[in-house]
């Protein structure tokens, strides 16, 4: 694809060609964030512009004294790829990957909202320096190279689970979905393993508790869950084809897929099937 969308240039910023060495790398990106929160969601694009000329200034000056800013690129809320060094420069953002891999920054802090346009503008760069750069596509935290707290827990899940290395598109799962829950959680340590067990119960009250055999109601969210939830929800009419998060919609009409199975089961004189409990 070509470039990003959104793409903010460094002559859009006024800054000229990046002094940094020159750099092939193609090894992959590699996703950091801000150690504090810096609430970019909820203010205008402009913010980010000037917390980005703000990070350059930070960067250049005495206290790190590099020849520009460190990384290659800013991917925002508002869903632009800004230039830091851009393409085909050395960073200073990974020691040990500075040659080796993109740098993008997220500008966010450790409770910060990531946006799904803010995902997509990582999956836009992606996919771009695959095409365009010859680079591998594979997506890595900060934390992968030394011991650090970057990118933060919510950005360094979405690079375990795969957020980032989706083609660019509409968003599933993610902070976009209600209650967080999506495919994938379960799966890896710190996920909501108690969430993902309501939406399984809620599978089984509806009726298609053995599209979860033979693990049952574990907590994680494999695609015998999506599938369960899947047939739930054409149970009372939708329409869709597949299913990888607990959507508004997938919420509502699970709900009502239980309403219903409820209804059925006074109708034929069974009663309603009685809770187990696990102990959990
Ligand atoms: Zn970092
Ligand atoms: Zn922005």
């Amino acid at each position: 694809m070509a470039r990003p969308s959104k793409y903010v240039s460094r002559s859009d910023l006024g800054w000229g060609t990046s002094p940094a060495a020159s750099a092939d790398p193609r090894s992959g990106l590699v996703v950091h964030y801000d150690s504090s929160n810096q609430n970019l969601a909820n203010r205008d694009h402009s913010a980010c512009l000037t917390y980005w000329r703000n990070t350059r200034a930070f960067h250049t000056g005495p206290s790190r004294g590099w020849v520009d800013i460190g990384y290659s690129w800013l991917a925002c809320a508002h869903g632009y790829v800004i230039d830091g060094r851009g393409p085909r420069r050395e960073q200073a953002a990974q020691p040990g990957g500075n040659r080796t891999h993109y740098s993008v920054t997220l500008a966010t802090g450790p409770t910060d909202t990531i946006t799904d346009a803010q995902i997509n503008a990582v999956r836009e760069l992606r996919q771009w320096l695959a095409d365009d750069y010859s680079n591998a596509g594979t997506v890595l935290g900060h934390r992968d190279f030394i011991a650090t707290s970057c990118p933060g827990d919510r950005a360094y899940s979405m690079v375990r689970d795969g957020t980032f290395t989706q083609a660019p598109g509409p968003i599933t799962g993610g902070e976009g979905s209600l209650l967080g829950l999506k495919e994938g959680d379960g799966l890896l340590p710190g996920a909501p393993v108690e969430g993902v067990k309501a939406v399984q119960r809620l599978i089984v009250a509806a009726g298609f508790g053995t599209t979860l055999d033979p693990d049952g109601v574990d907590g994680r969210w494999g695609p015998a869950t999506s599938e369960g939830l899947l047939q739930a929800r054409r149970y009372v009419g939708s329409g869709v084809s597949s299913i990888k998060s607990m959507t508004g919609e997938s919420y509502a009409q699970l709900i009502r897929a239980c309403a219903r199975r409820e209804a059925e089961r006074a109708v034929s004189g069974l009663g309603a099937p009685v809770d187990g409990d696990d102990g959990s």
